[in-house]
């Protein structure tokens, strides 16, 4: 299938690793010329050289720092000349107790999950609106579906990121333009973060990391966990001429984990 989207423009944030990446080298090999960001440079310009290879007729641009701040921001926006693709992205905020959350610690996680996408939406849907064709898909997590005890911060700061967006895509200003917003719903992807958080939690309980991965990956019903590419792969289908009558959706990626019959 012919996605529709080569020569168009994608600002992909937090994507030198992980599920970020995956949604930029499934554009990338869809011909879309993207702008990729995260914080620490040495692995961005890794990455980027990574999807120059995958398809050497885009330009892959970079632009390194913190999607949570003004500045960081700026930088990604002016690193590309539209914005026709916006694929919001950032770090999860950590697991623990809410007794132990400061009010500081609750802006760091409403800023990077909730605050930082608004901001880039309303830097980008008017121009989207204003030539016929805009995309935007909000990387969340299963959490936002099912909660998890131990992520309030993320179960509590995505939400509310849903419900802005479940209400903005029913904007006929953009729905009737041909722009659409929609989220992913990460289950277990096979990332740096799902290995980190598992050997967190293994010292935690005692267990070793080794022990935990196993038990996680035969808890879900695929028995294995999800892949980028296969995360990206919906993100590019998500973002393709196609999709213009889905918008304010929340897709779940999750090998079936979720209980509910939908
Ligand atoms: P990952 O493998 O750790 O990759 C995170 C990427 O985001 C890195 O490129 C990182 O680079 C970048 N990043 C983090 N904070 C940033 C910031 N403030 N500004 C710019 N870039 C930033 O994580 P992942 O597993 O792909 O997770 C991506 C998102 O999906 C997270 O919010 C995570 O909580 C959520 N999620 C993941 C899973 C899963 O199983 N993997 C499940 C549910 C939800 P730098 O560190 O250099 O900035």
């Amino acid at each position: 299938m012919d996605l529709g989207i080569a020569g168009k423009w994608a600002l992909v944030c937090a994507a030198s690793k992980g599920l970020g990446k995956g949604c930029a080298a499934a554009l990338v090999r869809e011909g879309v010329n993207v702008v990729v960001t995260a914080r620490g440079a040495e692995a961005l310009e890794a990455t980027a050289a990574e999807l120059r290879a995958l398809n050497p007729a885009v330009q892959v641009r970079t632009a390194a720092g913190d999607i949570t701040t003004d500045a960081g921001r700026g930088a990604a926006l002016a690193a590309a000349p539209q914005v026709d693709i916006l694929v919001n992205n950032a770090g999860g905020p950590p697991a623990g107790d809410f007794r132990e959350w400061t009010r500081d610690i609750w802006i760091a996680a409403l800023e990077a999950n909730m605050l930082a996408p608004i901001e880039l939406i309303k830097a980008t849907v008017d121009g989207m609106a204003a030539r016929g064709f805009g995309r935007v898909v909000n990387i969340t997590s299963a959490a936002v579906k099912a909660p998890y005890q131990a992520l309030g911060l993320s179960n509590g700061a995505r939400t509310g990121l849903t419900g802005f967006v479940a209400g903005l895509a029913r904007q006929p200003q953009l729905a009737a333009r041909n722009v659409t917003l929609n989220n992913l719903l990460p289950g277990p992807f096979d990332t740096e973060r799902l290995r980190s958080n598992t050997a967190a939690l293994a010292k935690k309980g005692g267990q070793t990391f080794e022990a935990l991965w196993e038990s996680r990956r035969m808890s879900n019903p695929t028995q294995r966990f999800g892949h980028a590419d296969e995360f990206g792969a919906m993100c590019a289908f998500v973002c393709s001429v196609h999709t213009g009558y889905m918008t304010g959706q929340n897709v779940l990626m999750d090998g079936g984990s979720y209980p509910g019959t939908f």
